[in-house]
């Protein structure tokens, strides 16, 4: 039976107040809350005044069974999250042995001295369930009182949804009778806007229920993420799949990984597997293209190296772009990119070329519109193709666009 319970957010911290940072804690606790089916009533912020969060606190506990407070917990002056709500519940508090021993190994490992301040962080109130902190040094707290469940977690997101997961997600799994499981699978698209794959699938995302189906525009790509409820690991699998597969029938020819893998990785994981390396020639992006292609593991078994021509002499002296097309095509121009691939191919021992060049502005050049870019390809076997684009907003999301735009044509490439 899944009870009704009132769950409530506290924020603390000034920051928070002066619009310095966004609440997203709040916000992503709420979303973790709500795919349990714990209803969130209220979001509250309050500075780091001692008056003020006991006030908001005491709120909190009238009104709510369930509350969160998030920050607050550091070993500075201003982290009063402890004391204010030992003012409240005149709970006492102790050292708890495990968080202090951590906290004095951290400051052995890095050979810093130990201020008395930081012996804070490791205070508990007597009687509370220690959260383990896998993500850092802070441990949260479950405590009880009047009935009402508070959990207290540090303010730095990367600790406090560790913890969440970790400690309070199955504990209140159990607190609400809730034996459900939740996942999600992300499945990532290239090459297929946002409204083009929501139109695609426009019924399946009307018919959701279980899982759920988003999609989600991203820097590099769309995303779909689907959420499946179940009883066991396998049942929801199977949920899972199901509709990736129906996903897939439709916009398959877009999709090229799950969950946390990029669009580089899968490159360089098909040039490994086709033993093919791959060399770039870049003008208006400046390397953002390699640079994406060798922060991957094992990049250099594929890509010798590449060459940023932005300069018309780099793209002649160097990469060997001839005269003639400069002088008659220009460098923005389909005959000029397209020599920059067959170039740094050649240059470079490579299997595979690809060159950029393009406006990316403010100002035009040659006459060139601001956003015009020509990307090439160019392969050992003789094939070329070359393609003109007209990107528009700023100058770096020109580029950024740009070379998004050359991973998917290699992706392509490799794929058919
Ligand atoms: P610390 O031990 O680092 O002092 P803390 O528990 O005292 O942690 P705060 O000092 O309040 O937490 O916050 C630490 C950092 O975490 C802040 O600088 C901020 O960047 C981030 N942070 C705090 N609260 C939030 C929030 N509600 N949403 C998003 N980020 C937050
Ligand atoms: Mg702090």
């Amino acid at each position: 039976m899944m009870k009704h319970l009132k769950a409530e957010i506290v924020a603390v911290g000034t920051e928070l107040l002066l619009g310095q940072i966004a609440n997203t804690n709040a916000q992503w606790l709420s979303q973790q809350l709500a795919l349990y089916g714990i209803n969130v009533y209220n979001h509250t912020v309050v500075g780091d005044n001692p008056g003020r969060v006991e006030e908001a606190f005491q709120m909190a506990q009238k009104r709510s069974d369930i509350i969160i407070v998030t920050g607050g917990l550091g070993p500075t002056e201003d982290d009063l999250t402890r004391e204010a709500f030992q003012a409240i519940s005149g709970m006492e508090m102790i050292e708890d042995k495990t968080a202090m021993g951590k906290i004095e190994l951290f400051f052995q490992n890095h050979q810093v001295e130990m201020t008395p301040n930081n012996r804070r962080q490791a205070r508990v109130f007597k009687g509370s369930t220690v959260l383990k902190n896998n993500a850092g040094m802070a441990p949260g707290m479950k405590v009880t009182l009047a009935e009402k469940t508070w959990f207290f977690l540090p303010g730095v997101p990367r600790e406090m949804k560790q913890i969440t997961k970790d400690e309070i997600i199955p504990y209140l799994q159990v607190m609400i009778g809730n034996e459900q499981i939740i996942k999600s699978l992300v499945l990532k698209f290239i090459g297929i806007g946002e409204s083009s794959l929501e139109h695609e699938l426009k019924d399946l995302i009307q018919a959701q229920s279980n899982p759920t189906i988003a999609p989600l525009a991203q820097d590099d790509g769309v995303v779909i993420r689907l959420t499946a409820k179940g009883k066991s690991e396998k049942s929801i699998k199977q949920l899972l799949n199901n509709t990736k597969i129906q996903i897939l029938e439709r916009v398959g020819e877009f999709y090229f990984g799950e969950d946390d893998q990029v669009i580089e990785e899968v490159i360089v994981e098909l040039l490994k597997k086709q033993k093919k390396k791959l060399a770039a020639a870049e003008s208006l992006t400046g390397g953002m293209f390699t640079e994406k292609v060798v922060s991957v593991n094992g990049a250099s078994e594929v890509c010798p190296g590449g060459i940023i021509c932005y300069d018309t002499a780099i793209k002649r002296d160097i990469l060997g772009v001839s005269e003639q097309i400069i002088q008659n095509k220009g460098t923005v121009s389909e005959e000029c990119a397209l020599e920059m691939a067959e170039k740094v191919r050649k240059l470079f021992g490579s299997d595979i070329g690809i060159g950029f060049t393009g406006v990316a502005g403010p100002t035009q050049t040659e006459g060139n519109p601001v956003g015009k870019v020509f990307i090439s390809i160019s392969d050992i076997h003789g094939y070329q193709k070359v393609e003109e684009y007209l990107f528009t907003g700023t100058r770096n999301s020109i580029r950024k666009r740009a070379c998004l735009k050359g991973l998917e044509i290699i992706y392509n490439y490799l794929k058919s």
